[in-house]
């Protein structure tokens, strides 16, 4: 099976971008598109994020075979409740929700008997909202389905079509183990970026300036993150508690281990980490997940 009606639920970075990416690589597919804000499902329908930008879940989920829900992961019961009473029998529903386990729970109670596939591609900027979608958002990025138990293996197959489709490379897994992958890859990171800015804008008085006057000193890429939007952050944070506190406590021993080895002087220790890192780093662009230019391919170096 292959779909050929796809309703977006939640039309910001990644919901425009699937439409995007949807009328680019699967253009014989219809999509319709809701959001919750007017004025972003205004400018939806200009920049033609879906075909069809409807007045109401219900209208644009009426037809669809497939319905990606794009809205925050604390908004995700919520969206799953509008569009119970409208969906067509046998639809999948699936999301793109960064924290996978509470998803799939609100989705199920919202939409019981209902065929629910969650999933989360691995893609996005520190960007938001209607203007930030692109239609090659998922080129070369992985996608990660989640299937519940006994889910029916040809729909997770058009799921993954789906997803290959618009340029992703898919994993599957299950809920449990993204979350403690996507904890220790990407929700801690941005945790650390969001502490290190607060912690030097506290500063900033005691430096007159020199936090952003200096800023090309590592800090600056902690600044793309940690501009990431606070609402999809703070709904993460909120809802993938356990494994963020299971990789967060890993973390901060390994900092203490750190802490020890500069009050010690001990240099060894800090040469076989930075070596170890460096070459996760190398992995990286060896797999094609970034450039190898040196920062990271910005002209201007700023220093
Ligand atoms: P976004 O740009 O802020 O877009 C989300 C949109 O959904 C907003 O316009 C929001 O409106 C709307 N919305 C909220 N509740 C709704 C509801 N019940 N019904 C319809 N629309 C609703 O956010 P995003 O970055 O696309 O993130 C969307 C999802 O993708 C999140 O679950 C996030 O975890 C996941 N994700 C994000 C990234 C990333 O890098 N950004 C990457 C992978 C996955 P309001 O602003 O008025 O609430």
């Amino acid at each position: 099976m292959s779909f050929g009606n796809v309703a977006i639920i939640g039309l910001g970075l990644l919901g425009g971008s699937i439409g995007l990416a949807v009328r680019q690589h699967l253009p014989g597919v219809a999509t319709t598109g809701y959001d919750s804000d007017p004025a972003v499902r205004a400018r939806a329908a200009e920049r033609g994020l879906a075909e069809r930008v409807c007045d109401s879940a219900a209208e644009a989920v009426a037809g669809a075979d497939l319905v990606v829900l794009c809205v925050p992961v604390g908004a995700m019961e919520q969206a799953g409740e509008a569009i119970a009473g409208a969906l067509t029998p046998g639809a999948v529903i699936s999301d793109v929700g960064s924290s996978k386990q509470s998803v799939s729970q609100a989705l199920a109670a919202a939409l019981p008997g209902r065929c629910v596939i969650p999933a989360h591609p691995v893609a996005g900027t520190e960007h938001s909202g209607p203007d930030a979608g692109f239609a090659t958002l998922f080129h070369h990025r992985w996608c990660i389905v989640t299937p519940p138990e006994g889910a029916d293996p040809a729909k997770v197959a058009a799921l993954v079509q789906f997803w290959e489709a618009l340029g992703a490379t898919v994993d599957t897994m299950d809920a449990e183990h993204h979350d403690l992958v996507l904890a220790v890859t990407s929700h801690i990171p941005h945790l650390i970026a969001y502490t290190i800015v607060g912690t030097a804008s506290d500063l900033e008085e005691v430096t007159r300036g020199e936090v952003i006057k200096y800023s090309a000193g590592g800090f600056r890429d902690f600044t793309r993150i940690a501009a990431s939007d606070p609402t999809m952050w703070r709904d993460v944070f909120l809802h993938n508690r356990t494994a963020v506190l299971e990789m967060l406590d890993r973390f901060l021993t390994d900092l203490a281990l750190m802490r020890e080895a500069i009050r010690a002087g001990d240099g060894a220790t800090m040469f076989d980490l930075f070596s170890r890192t460096r070459e996760v780093r190398r992995s990286i662009v060896a797999l094609g997940q970034d450039v190898a230019e040196p920062d990271f391919g910005r002209e201007d170096h700023g220093d």
